[in-house]
Order: C-alpha cells, then structure tokens, then sequence
C-alpha cells in the first residue's frame, strides 16, 4: 500500500495526489509537518541542526520523482488540484517533477524551524538562506525567545483597558 510522502499515513493512489518536488519541499509547511513528525529527531538531537538537517535538505530537495501527497496534508499545498488527482491516480510522476535548489529549500525549512523552536537552525553553507528571511520577515524577532517570551511579548501589547477583561 502506498503512503503519503508527507505525513506517512498509507493511502490508496486514486484518494492522493501527484506533486512535485517544488510544490512540496518550497514551502515552510512541508518542513514544519516534517519536524513534527518523521524529522522531530532532529532537534532532538541537536537543537541547533547541524550536519542531520543540512543533510535532509539536501535529500528532500534533490527528489526526482513526484510526491504523493493525501488529502489531509494536501491542504497545506498550492497546486493544480485536478492535474495531481488526475496524476496520482494513474501513479504518474508530474511531467515537471524534478529537484530544487536546496539553498532555496534551506531557506523555507529554516523559517519553520524558527517558528517551531523559536531560534533558528545553524546551516552553514546555506546561512545566506537564513540572512534573507531576517531581511524579508519583518517579526523575526518575536521567534527570537521562544515560545515563553512569545506570549508575553503578545500580553505587553494589550492596551491598558483590555487588561481589565
Ligand atoms: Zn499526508
């Protein structure tokens, strides 16, 4: 039985949908169901990332074939919903299907990472990734403390007659 690229879950091909690499792995929603899930050993293993991540980037990002993706995990995905279904069902790759760049998958899976463990990983040779999403992501800091310092920030910012609620 087939399984969702994603989520792991076995799924039948005529109920999933045929994606490819760029759909999926260009976006911080792939990476933060993939550290909730199959990649949490990452962080636990070193907060930081290191060699594991820059590592599952690099796989991830140089897939060749499509992805199967179920229903439920395909709602995180902008995509031809027609195409995929049509694809999916007749287990065809999309004529399309191919590897990105893994700078560019550096830069989504560290913006999930961010927001998922509030600092962000060390990428090394992909550290340019990181510099541009401070550039294009004006409430960096906000992940900078974690989630303690999240809800805080978030209460500070209260005016003083919603305090009283
Ligand atoms: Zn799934």
């Amino acid at each position: 039985m087939p399984v969702c690229d994603v989520c792991s879950k076995a799924m039948k091909f005529s109920d999933g949908y045929a994606l490819t690499t760029k759909e999926v792995v260009l976006t911080a929603a792939y990476w933060t169901s993939a550290f909730r899930g199959g990649f949490a050993g990452v962080h636990q293993r070193d907060s930081g990332g290191g060699e594991l991540l820059l590592n599952y980037i690099e796989r991830q990002a140089s897939q060749s074939h499509g992805w199967l993706v179920c229903e439920e995990c395909a709602k995180s995905f902008s995509f031809d919903r027609k195409r995929a279904h049509r694809l999916a069902e007749q287990q065809q790759d999309p004529p399309d299907a191919g590897p990105v760049s893994p700078r560019d998958a550096a830069r989504h899976a560290a913006e999930a990472w961010k927001r998922l463990y509030g600092a962000p990983p060390r990428l090394g040779r992909f550290s340019d990734a990181i510099a541009s999403i401070d550039s294009e992501s004006g409430n960096v800091s906000m992940f900078r403390f974690g989630g303690k310092a999240k809800g805080k920030g978030r209460s500070d910012k209260r005016k003083w007659w919603e305090r009283w609620k």
